[in-house]
């Protein structure tokens, strides 16, 4: 009999429970996410969200699933990295079903979750993947052992210029898809900040200059239209190099900003050029959600890796590489 695992993710603005079996099935997908009227996510606020929807959400999930909580084999939930508040609610929510179903407890990191549901998707073996969502831009590989960082951010992740960027144009949240369709009808570029040190990339520039285009009357569709051709173009570089670097075959795509077209059409060319394998996590499982905790819960607890309530306190720094990958080896 497959294992049914719930996972349950509440890292940032979020709360997504799934259920998935360890033949790979995902049998349900439900979450919610916060959308400020006015301004960012504010962590206590996302936190009382998730514990205002969570048990209806899970609930959700069980029906969807067609399963109730007797048939939960053990339940896994996203440990970090993330923001303290919604972090720690997601695990009391966790932990309290852990104990009442007397069922293994599996912790994942979140990076980690949404490059193995990518895997899990795509048939991929060893991608180079190229992860952009709200709150993180990574190209991760796996090297001796670990999900190794070769190249990220050093200032803001690329969802959240976008979203900053679309609130200063008055464009509403999230900004991501509604500058991919402004975008299509920009016609002059506009130099930015293009920003790439090593394999690490800086959009906070970006933003600043865009604004500044802004203010000084160029309009929206243009900034738009430059701000994504100078943001994907930097990705392309590092993701490109990471390929070279690594000789890996395959290249994934994942993370909520996945989702956009432009970036898909600039890698996929990327993976031409260096005939190499190239996938986009599809929409519902590209996303912050719950089936790629269920997932990785199941890879880790077949590993043999399960944790104790009282060390199973939650880790917003969590690295993506500081997490030995013990159903790899
Ligand atoms: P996540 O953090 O993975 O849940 O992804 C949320 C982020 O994805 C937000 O910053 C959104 O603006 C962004 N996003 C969603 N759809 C698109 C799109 N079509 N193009 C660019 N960014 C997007
Ligand atoms: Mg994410």
């Amino acid at each position: 009999m497959p294992k049914i695992c719930l996972g349950i993710e509440g890292t940032a603005h979020s709360f997504g429970a799934g259920v998935v079996t360890s033949d790979g099935k995902v049998l349900a997908n439900e979450w919610d996410m916060l959308k400020p009227a006015q301004g960012g996510i504010h962590p206590r606020e996302a936190s009382r969200h998730h514990s205002d929807l969570g048990p209806s959400i899970i609930n959700r999930a069980l029906s969807t699933a067609g399963i109730s909580f007797k048939d939960i084999d053990l339940v896994a939930y996203s440990r970090g990295p993330g923001l303290g508040p919604c972090l720690r609610t997601t695990a009391t929510i966790a932990r309290t079903l852990a104990l009442k179903l007397a069922v293994p407890l599996v912790d994942v990191n979140h990076c980690v979750a949404h490059i193995e549901i990518g895997c899990l998707e795509s048939g991929f073996v060893d991608p180079v993947t190229v992860y952009v969502s709200g709150g993180n831009t990574q190209v991760i590989a796996f090297a001796g052992g670990r999900f190794r960082t070769f190249g990220e951010t050093l200032d803001i992740a690329i969802g959240n210029m976008l979203d900053v960027l679309a609130r200063t144009l008055g464009m509403g949240f999230p900004g991501g898809p509604i500058i991919e369709t402004t975008a299509k009808e920009g016609t002059t570029f506009h130099s930015l900040p293009y920003s790439v040190k090593g394999m690490d990339l800086s959009y906070s520039g970006i933003l600043t200059a865009a604004k500044r285009l802004y203010k000084e009357g160029v309009a929206t569709q243009d900034i738009c239209f430059s701000v994504q051709e100078t943001a994907f173009g930097m990705l392309a570089e590092i993701a490109e190099r990471a390929l070279a670097h690594t000789k890996k075959e395959e290249l994934l795509l994942t993370g909520g900003v996945a989702r956009n077209n432009r970036l898909t059409e600039i890698l996929q060319g990327v993976s031409e050029r260096h005939e190499v394998r190239f996938h986009k996590v599809s929409p519902s499982l590209a996303g912050d959600q719950g089936a790629m905790i269920a997932w990785n819960g199941l890879l880790q607890f077949n590993a043999g890796r399960q944790i104790r309530i009282q060390d199973s306190h939650v880790l917003p720094k969590w690295r993506t590489d500081e997490q030995d990958i013990i159903w790899r080896q």
